[in-house]
């Protein structure tokens, strides 16, 4: 039996795992990342991606991950949210409301990254550093001491450590152990994900189009004359199975007609990818020597980019804390003070995200002009509609 000692255990590479490893790092901590598949990167390729909001870009410059990421970006400088209503060849346009970064003084909101980029990057990162190691196994068992963990792994092998961080993401493993129960909202959503060429220039504006169901968000990708986009595409469930079940052709002419010819012809370049949709909380971040940080803390439906930007403050509290509590690292004291500096921040954005979820996903007659009243109010009461923009940025 092997054992192995670092100062935090991190279950979990996804994007919340590897971020956290490789930013501890940069504090000098050293870090075990356990990774329970196999095929981290998966072989059919993600093709989700991530708009990183500017606060947490800026984390990730001072952390010295940045530079690896931005070959790959494509900026988001206007977000325009449309109203739309069924209609043929293409959905009707009923108003359209842009937040411009211009409006709060930034060139910028932030910068788009595919997933799948953005991982291979920072596995090579992690697996080049010294001061991380990096297992595949799985987490099965972790036994408390007052002074520090013991982490059994799947192979045998024990780590032992002060402070363990579960990025095991939504089915956490280490919030299931440790007994800590969640808030589910589930309105019975599906989001697809997948990439798109189209005819115009996407003008590094983000499209969340709204009708029945949900929003239909087209997110700027880097390539040639600004004419590829990621898709998410939100719905109930049963309109999301429909889509998955249909022939190119009558996919791509549901999609051209929801994008309300915004982007000109669209095809689509990439497989389809699908998922469950709904809010899960957990009632706290924190245990013995242990924080919850990602999607095992807190999953949001994919709106407003919320969920990674969320993480990346988690991560940013952790490493501000890593240096306050230098010589007890995993105390008492440092997890009680991430609950506190977390649980609020978090939950009002749950909430936010929640209502917003609501409000598009609605087909009652009242909320969707309620929709639209909203919108109105925030083209005309623009101190308002700064200050919500503000609040995006988190
Ligand atoms: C369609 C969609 C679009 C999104 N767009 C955005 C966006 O634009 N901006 C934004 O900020 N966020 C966005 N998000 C959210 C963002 O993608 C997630 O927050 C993020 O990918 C979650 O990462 P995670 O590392 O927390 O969890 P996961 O990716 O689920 O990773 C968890 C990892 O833990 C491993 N694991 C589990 N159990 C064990 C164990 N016992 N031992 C060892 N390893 C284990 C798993 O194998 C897995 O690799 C989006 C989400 C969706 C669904």
């Amino acid at each position: 039996m092997k054992t192995i000692k670092a100062d935090v255990v991190i279950c979990g590479g996804g994007l919340s795992g590897l971020i956290c490893s490789l930013a501890l790092s940069r504090y000098g901590i050293s870090v075990c990342t356990i990774e329970k598949s196999r095929h981290n990167i998966q072989q059919t390729k993600d093709t989700r991606s991530t708009a990183y909001l500017l606060p947490s870009i800026n984390f990730l410059i001072k952390t010295g991950i940045w530079k690896y990421l931005s070959k790959n970006i494509n900026p988001l400088r206007v977000l325009s949210i449309v109203n739309s209503k069924n209609g043929y060849p293409f959905n009707q346009v009923l108003n359209e409301t842009q937040f411009n970064a211009k409006e709060i003084s930034k060139e910028y909101f932030g910068y788009n990254i595919s997933n799948y980029e953005t991982k291979k990057i920072l596995m090579k990162l992690v697996k080049r550093d010294k001061l991380i190691n990096f297992i595949d196994d799985e987490i099965i068992s972790v036994e408390n001491f007052k002074e520090l963990l013991t982490i059994n792994l799947k192979n045998k092998s024990m780590v032992k450590t002060k402070l363990l961080i579960g990025a095991d993401g939504r089915n956490s493993f280490i919030r299931n152990y440790y007994n800590i129960k969640t808030q589910i909202t589930d309105i019975d959503q599906k989001a697809v994900t997948f990439i798109i060429q189209h005819k115009e220039s996407h003008n590094n504006i983000s499209y969340e189009i709204y009708d029945l169901g949900g929003p239909f968000t087209t997110v700027p990708l880097k390539s040639k004359e600004e004419k590829k986009s990621a898709v998410i595409w939100v719905n109930d469930s049963i309109k999301i199975d429909n889509l998955l079940s249909l022939k190119k052709f009558e996919l791509q002419s549901e999609i051209n007609k929801r994008s309300c010819n915004k982007l000109g012809e669209i095809s689509v370049i990439s497989d389809l990818q699908s998922s469950n949709v709904s809010t899960q909380l957990a009632e706290k971040f924190v245990d013995h020597r242990m924080i919850l940080i990602g999607e095992a803390a807190h999953a949001l439906p994919p709106i407003g980019a919320q969920g990674l930007n969320l993480t990346i403050k988690d991560i940013s509290v952790i490493c501000d804390l890593i240096k306050k509590y230098s010589t007890s690292i995993g105390s008492n004291e440092m997890v009680a003070e991430f609950n506190l500096k977390r649980l609020i921040d978090v939950k009002t954005r749950t909430t936010s995200v929640n209502i917003l979820n609501k409000v598009s996903y609605s087909n009652n007659v009242i909320t969707r002009k309620a929709r639209d009243i909203g919108l109105k109010v925030l083209q005309e009461v623009k101190p308002i509609k700064y200050l919500l923009m503000k609040f995006g940025l988190g």
